[in-house]
């Protein structure tokens, strides 16, 4: 197994040095040479714990660990540090599926990819004899930040700076990031968007002059973002997990297709469903779904790729992005791998804002359906799930939520369908309360979770209650073309 690029470079390199480099010299991303097929030892699988499944698939593509390397990696990262055995549960609820996977130390699934990403990245770097340390830069829409400085933070020959958009993530999350702890966590926050937080910090791995002057002082960067596939592989193992967890639970018997609807932003999340597919889990329909940032949808619905739009704040800012990024590696896929073709739909990108695909690229796109949810529907749906099933979701599960309401409408079929829960709901506390009604004017924080606790019976995640004690340890903000600036005063170079 090896890695290439989506951009066709000749480098192909070994799953540890891809995870080392996180982005490939010509601006593409790592993708496996192959994807194994595991359709005939599935029934092998049923019953395995998250953690035995998790090194079945790890070991396919990251073979140049051995089994004892990825097995400490795997021990350290799905530990008591989530508040169930099962990691990664499905849960029946009415007639739907729900994976949680949001019992990790900072409560929302990033959890899932970068409580392991950071063990694997540092083995990778005695892998490959890498003296120089490792600055991990990372342009966050809340959940990111946060589950990359707790994931990162105490390791050996690693620092990480995580740069957020001051007005788009919630009052929760900045607190979250503000109070983390570690003697190698920065914290900064921007006047801008994410898009300018993330278009900032790719200008800065793409600056040669920069990268020079940081090698000169020891340092190497590279990425924590859904980019590196380091972040991306753990997550195809929760995909595979849920399905062996329904056939074992006889919700269905093994073969039967499911569907799943996944909250998009950056396009990893369901990327990694897609390559479950391509490794022979029985999926129907991936169905992807927005909030009113709805440019997946529209390049779902007509194959145009548009980012000319303004960038709404929404309910849901985890999902608050124009350019999924992600999404490279899906059109390298559905363009059977024509790196010409990528190249020349980025390059439009970049350049007009916007690419459109022929129509054989969009019928080998036909797994995916798009929809999207407006402010308006997920308020009113958080409402109606807890009320007619007393179970409570985030807004970002209720986008998902409400994505897969529309898609029954129109495609009547027996199909079990798993909802993707990307977030607790105490995450996103203020947005959840308000939706059951209730007057959150004139509530700091801790009321709203408070209340939030009272009115509806769930206790408040232990990670988000220690919030309130904890003390801020980060006060650095920045404009948004001064990101080098910062990184620079942070190393001292
Ligand atoms: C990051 C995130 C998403 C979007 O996932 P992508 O992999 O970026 O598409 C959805 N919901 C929550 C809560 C998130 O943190």
């Amino acid at each position: 197994m090896h890695f290439i690029s989506t951009r066709g470079c000749s480098e192909k390199i070994k799953g540890s040095k891809a995870i080392v480099n996180g982005l490939c010299s010509d601006g593409g991303l790592y993708v496996p040479t192959e994807f194994p097929n595991l359709e005939d030892r599935l029934n092998k699988f049923i019953g395995l714990t998250y953690k035995e499944l998790c090194l079945e698939i790890l070991k396919l593509f990251l073979d140049d660990f051995t089994e004892e390397e990825l097995k400490s990696c795997i021990n350290k990262a799905y530990n008591d540090k989530f508040d169930t055995k099962l990691i990664a549960p499905t849960k029946k609820i009415n007639n739907h599926y729900f994976l949680e996977l949001y019992h990790g130390p900072t409560c929302a699934f990033k959890d899932m990819a970068l409580t392991l990403m950071p063990h694997l990245l540092e083995k990778s770097l005695k892998k490959n004899k890498i003296k120089e340390e490792i600055v991990i830069l990372t342009a966050t829409s809340g959940d990111t930040g946060k589950a990359a400085l707790e994931g990162f933070k105490n390791l050996d020959q690693i620092k990480i700076i995580v740069f957020f958009p001051e007005d788009g993530v919630s009052n929760i999350q900045k607190l979250q990031m503000r109070t983390q702890e570690g003697n190698n966590t920065y914290v900064v926050s921007i006047n801008g968007n994410f898009d300018d937080a993330q278009s900032g910090v790719k200008n800065i791995f793409n600056d040669e002059e920069f990268n020079k002057l940081l090698l000169k002082n020891n340092y190497i960067l590279s990425s924590a973002n859904s980019i590196n596939i380091g972040r991306l592989l753990p997550q195809v193992v929760y995909y595979f997990y849920s399905y062996l967890n329904l056939v074992k639970d006889k919700h269905i018997k093994l073969g039967d297709k499911i569907n799943f609807v996944v909250p998009t932003g950056n396009f990893g999340n369901i990327l990694a469903a897609y390559y479950s597919k391509l490794m022979g889990l029985p999926v129907n329909k991936l169905i992807c779904a927005s909030n009113e940032n709805n440019v997946l949808y529209d390049f779902f619905d007509t194959g145009k790729y548009d980012r000319n739009r303004v960038l709404h704040l929404t309910t849901s800012p985890s999902m608050d992005i124009l350019i999924s990024s992600n999404l490279e590696r899906l059109l390298f896929e559905v363009t059977k791998r024509n790196y010409n073709k990528v190249n020349s739909l980025i390059n439009d990108l970049n350049n007009k804002g916007f690419y459109e695909i022929d129509n054989n690229m969009r019928f080998n796109l036909n797994t995916f359906h798009g929809e999207f949810a407006t402010q308006y529907e997920i308020k009113e749906n958080i409402n109606k799930v807890f009320k007619e099933n007393n179970y409570l979701i985030d807004t970002h599960t209720c986008v998902a939520y409400t994505a897969y309401e529309k898609y029954r409408k129109n495609n009547f079929e027996d199909i079990a369908t798993v909802i993707v829960s990307t977030a607790s709901p105490y995450k996103f506390s203020k947005d959840v309360l308000s939706s059951l009604d209730k007057n959150i004017e004139n509530l700091d924080e801790f009321h709203v979770l408070e209340n939030l606790s009272l009115e509806t019976n769930t206790n408040i995640p232990l990670p988000i209650k220690n919030l309130k004690t904890a003390k801020i340890l980060h006060n650095r903000n920045c404009e948004k073309y001064e990101l080098k600036k910062e990184i620079e005063n942070i190393l001292k170079v």
